[in-house]
């Protein structure tokens, strides 16, 4: 891949990524901009008048992606989601135990708290190394949450949704950059650990979709409708997603 160039259009500044591997152009629109992918040959011209006749289209992505939520600093105090529902953080320094949930009787705020243990820090050591470790820790221990609790509800669904040997369904947990889950030709689901953090509705909504395309492996009308078999209101949590998936990718 070669460097990036870009160029205008209107207030909107457009990089250009070129590949000798693609063969046309495509368009991507998020948090971080504009970007052109082309084909390592193609005209800057004809890159640029492609781009222009889709103006209308890109100014209408940019408007629907959700601000970025601002990063969780990982520290006692902060509040973290888990399965929809927000939980204490708390740190304590010099312990090796491992991470624990304890739930409040009093549902007040939350519903409990976090606690991270974690190595003791010297005042020496590089800023940011406390809340390094927290992230780790707490990251792998979402990750166990996650496959405990998409385990169970794929083989809850899988049995509903007559996909074939579904007894002997394996998933996976993945850190993904941006989608939910996928599902294979073989049939190996795998799904992005963040998804225990929305509510359980939402996570079902995904494990649903990818069970789907055990059936059908695009997303053709009768992939929605096996979707909607079994889950009629789907749209609504493919909203949540939509709308909260960035609150996600806090930590
Ligand atoms: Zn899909």
């Amino acid at each position: 891949m070669s460097k990036p160039d870009s160029f205008l259009l209107g207030d909107l500044e457009i990089s250009v990524v070129r590949s000798a591997r693609r063969k046309s152009l495509s368009i991507e629109v998020g948090h971080h901009g504009v970007k052109a992918r082309a084909p390592i040959s193609m005209r800057h011209s004809t890159v640029v008048s492609f781009v222009e006749t889709k103006e209308n289209w890109i100014r209408k992505h940019l408007a629907n992606i959700p601000a970025p939520e601002p990063e969780l600093v990982l520290e006692s105090g902060a509040f973290i989601d888990l399965r929809g529902a927000p939980y204490r953080l708390e740190v304590v320094q010099g312990s090796t135990k491992p991470v624990q949930l304890s739930p409040y009787s009093d549902q007040l705020e939350c519903l409990g708290t976090i606690t991270v243990p974690i190595k003791r820090v010297s005042k020496t050591s590089v800023i940011g190394s406390a809340e390094r470790s927290v992230s780790r820790k707490l990251t792998r221990w979402f990750k166990t949450q996650a496959t405990d609790r998409l385990t169970q509800r794929t083989a809850h669904f899988a049995s509903l949704m007559s996909i074939p040997n579904n007894k002997s369904l394996v998933i996976s947990v993945r850190d993904y950059k941006r989608r939910w889950g996928s599902c294979d030709h073989k049939g190996a689901l795998s799904f992005n650990w963040r998804i225990i953090q929305a509510p359980d509705e939402v996570l079902d909504y995904v494990v649903v979709h990818e069970l789907a395309h055990c059936h059908e492996f695009n997303h053709s009308k009768l992939f929605w409708a096996i979707v909607a078999e079994q889950m009629p209101d789907w749209k609504q949590r493919q909203q949540w997603l939509e709308r909260n998936g960035v609150r996600l990718y806090r930590f």
